[in-house]
């Protein structure tokens, strides 16, 4: 802290009541920090923001045993729906955290309620055409132990907010502050605005703001490293004056949640599905069905400000808009919240900055249509490659530049999905395009009259314009011309069947790419045998997973019988041998006498590098139970090992373990905690397995 009267700031500039500080170059030398006070300062991480990313960070950190607080600018967290799909790979990590994915599938609708896609012209009308986006692979478990869900953000973060005040965390407004207090840590501090942030060789500084007795009051937070996990529209990023990349405005919309069981159950006895998109002369819109049997849905209707504003979205105008889409009355229909939003599909151009110490995360850090459900799964994933990255260098078996490989590995990823979701969203309004609605003839029409006579005529009179432009597209789908009997119609019904069948309408699942995502570089170790090569671009539509166990590949799954580990459950996921309560290695052998001497050797170099690594000894399923030893002699003097035996069905014909990673059994694979796979070999061991896992680590922890 002597340093603090060194810095130079160089600027301090205000704007929209934050403050903007500046540094200088000298400010931020390169520097290894683990030397300095990550573990030293009260508080080792500040997250800023109680989203999903946010409290889902705060799980893993306290879990790992690396304390940490949250600040909200909200009073109160947000009960509007937003998210609802959570694909496989987040499911896998909520199975970690105290058996949240059991309570979402326990507490989302049945799956028959939500698989299908719905196109129709209002959800009493015509239908247009129907997609099913469930396979039987998608809830078999066969390529993870999680299957995908359904189920409102809202809803999700409450059940966080219990795993964490299970962990002893505890939820406090800014009433509750006496003003003496400064410990932070395990709170989640609601009503708390981040709005200054101040980063020295040292620490860094948040300064919050928050209203105590009707004033307006400013803290300073003192943390080793601050993680923006603030959302689309970060402060964070603002205040270190990251740029996005990418593009912007591609569609404004309102989000109408509303709620109606009437609804709910006419839609469950009729037509269940997740989406509905419905187009006909007096509108159109995105019903998304939260929950069929609580009647709980949003609408998402397109908007043209500044012709149209949110004045123009009244409850009531709303409720008018809802009944012409769903066709008839509703007695039971409640309005209960109506928001703007924007979508962008950008990512920041950096993840890290002030030399490390701020780090962005989820929405804060890139910004996705919703098509595919990509942003929050995205966000989930960034907090689990972060988690245990900040728990090695706090504990001090890591250097901090593992913090680079957070951005390293992670915003390829967010590339990839930002050009999954837009291809995604394109595929969407192929439909609309194919009615003779093409959206994006309605966004140049917007355009073009912003541009001409938005600075002459009056909003009024443009909104008119507008209104009527709109009014003459949506004829389109008067029942006169969209039918079978009218050429026009017959042509764009045809086009729409073999958009549908053809698969090139919206999807909803890619389990190529929710599952097998790979980090080509970072705290991975790839070599001739295993090069990483490049990811293969995106085409938008499904494709499976295919089980691999090269570097930077999440593990595979394969349920496996536990011999020599009483505290575990007899059977269990390869997945569930990664540890979730500290940060250890999972180094995966066959029962082999080479095996185990590189087994020695790993715990040897992990002994001195103080991390922590333990061995999984797989046994064929084909071993009898005569022929299965415990591996605990051949590792003496080590004894961090669990023997694990292959599970198949009766048939036993599924492959074995070291075949689904497509590997031989001469193989091995070192895991990281976030499951990924640091290095593997795939039909042999190193020549000399000490030297060589010693370079293994140093990449990986970034010893020298
Ligand atoms: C209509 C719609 C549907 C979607 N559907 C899906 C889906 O099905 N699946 C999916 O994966 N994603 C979906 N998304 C995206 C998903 O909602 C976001 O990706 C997700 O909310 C991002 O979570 P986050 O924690 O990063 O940010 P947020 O949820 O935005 O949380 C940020 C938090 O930071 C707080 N904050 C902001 N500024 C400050 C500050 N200065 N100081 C303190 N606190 C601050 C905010 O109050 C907020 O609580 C959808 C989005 C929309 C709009």
């Amino acid at each position: 802290m002597a340093f603090l009267g060194l810095i130079k700031r160089v600027s301090r500039i205000s704007r929209n009541n934050s403050r903007v500080r500046v540094y200088s170059a000298r400010h931020f030398q390169s520097r290894d920090l683990s030397n300095s006070s990550f573990g030293d300062t009260k508080l080792p991480v500040l997250i800023v923001g109680a989203g999903p990313v946010g409290l889902v960070l705060s799980i893993l950190l306290t879990k790992l045993g690396v304390k940490c607080a949250v600040v909200d600018k909200s009073t109160s967290f947000s009960k509007h729906p937003q998210a609802h799909f959570i694909n496989n790979r987040s499911m896998e990590i909520f199975r970690k955290l105290d058996g949240l994915a059991g309570e979402i599938e326990r507490s989302q609708p049945p799956v028959d309620l939500w698989r299908k896609f719905i196109y129709c012209t209002s959800l009493s009308g015509s239908t247009l055409g129907t997609v099913d986006h469930m396979q039987p692979q998608d809830y078999e478990k066969v390529v993870s132990p999680a299957s995908v869900a359904h189920f409102s953000q809202y809803k999700l973060t409450s059940l966080m907010l219990k795993r964490l005040k299970d962990l002893g965390f505890s939820v406090q407004s800014s009433k509750e502050w006496d003003g003496l207090d400064s410990v932070v840590a395990g709170k989640i501090l609601m009503g708390h605005e981040c709005v200054a942030i101040d980063a020295d060789k040292e620490s860094v500084t948040a300064t919050v703001a928050f209203f105590k007795g009707g004033k307006r009051v400013e803290r300073n937070i003192q943390c080793g490293l601050l993680v923006g996990a603030d959302g689309a529209g970060s402060v964070v990023r603002r205040l270190t004056k990251v740029e996005m990349r990418g593009e912007r405005d591609l569609q404004k919309l309102i989000s109408v949640h509303f709620m109606s069981r009437e609804l709910g159950e006419y839609l469950i006895n009729n037509r269940p599905g997740m989406l509905f998109f419905i187009f006909n002369t007096g509108g159109i819109g995105v019903l998304v069905a939260h929950d069929l049997l609580q009647g709980e849905f949003v609408l998402q209707i397109p908007f043209y400000p500044p012709q149209q504003s949110l004045s123009d979205f009244s409850p009531e105008m709303c409720k008018m808009l809802i009944f012409n889409l769903v066709g008839h009355e509703l007695s039971d229909l409640d309005v209960a919240d109506i928001k703007p939003w924007v979508m962008h599909a950008e990512v920041a151009e950096k993840f890290m900055c002030c030399e490390n110490r701020v780090i962005l995360a989820g929405d804060a850090a890139h910004r996705f249509p919703p098509a595919g459900g990509f942003g929050m799964n995205t966000g989930i994933q960034d907090a689990h490659n972060l988690a245990w990255k900040i728990a090695a260098l706090v504990q001090g078996s890591a250097k901090s530049s593992i913090l680079n490989t957070y951005e390293t590995e992670r915003r390829p990823i967010a590339l990839f999905n930002t050009s999954l979701s837009i291809q995604n969203f394109r595929a969407a309004m192929s439909v609309p395009a194919a009615l003779g609605l093409d959206p994006t003839i309605a966004n140049s029409v917007h355009r073009f009259i912003n541009k001409t006579v938005g600075s002459i005529l009056p909003t009024g009179l443009q909104k008119a314009i507008l209104d009527n432009v709109f009014a003459l597209g949506r004829a389109q789908l008067s029942e006169s011309v969209l039918n079978e009997s009218n050429p026009l119609g017959h042509q764009r019904l045809s086009r729409l069947k073999s958009i549908f069948e053809g698969g090139k309408s919206l999807q909803l699942q890619f389990p190529a790419e929710d599952l097998g995502f790979r980090y080509l570089e970072g705290a991975i170790v790839t070599d001739n045998e295993s090069g990483a090569g490049d990811l293969e671009a995106p085409s938008g539509r499904r494709r499976d997973y295919v089980p691999c166990a090269e570097p930077g590949l999440r593990l595979p799954h394969m349920y496996v019988k536990v011999l020599s580990d009483s505290t575990r459950e007899d059977i269990v996921s390869t997945l569930d041998l990664v540890s979730v309560d500290k940060v250890e290695f999972l180094l995966i052998i066959s029962p082999l006498q080479e095996s185990y001497e590189l087994a020695r050797a790993t715990l040897k170099v992990a002994k001195e590098f103080k991390a922590n690594v333990k061995v999984c000894v797989i046994w064929p399923s084909s071993c009898n139970d005569g022929a299965v030893r415990e591996s605990k002699s051949a590792l003496a003097p080590w004894d961090y090992v669990v023997d694990v035996m292959e599970v198949k069905e009766q048939s036993g014909e599924e492959a074995s373990w070291w075949s689904i990673c497509k590997m031989s059994e001469r193989g091995s694979i070192l895991v990281r905690p976030d499951e990924h796979i640091a290095w593997s070999m795939k039909s042999s061991v190193p020549l000399d397995p000490t030297l060589h896992m010693r370079d293994v680590f140093t990449i990986i922890l970034g010893k020298q």
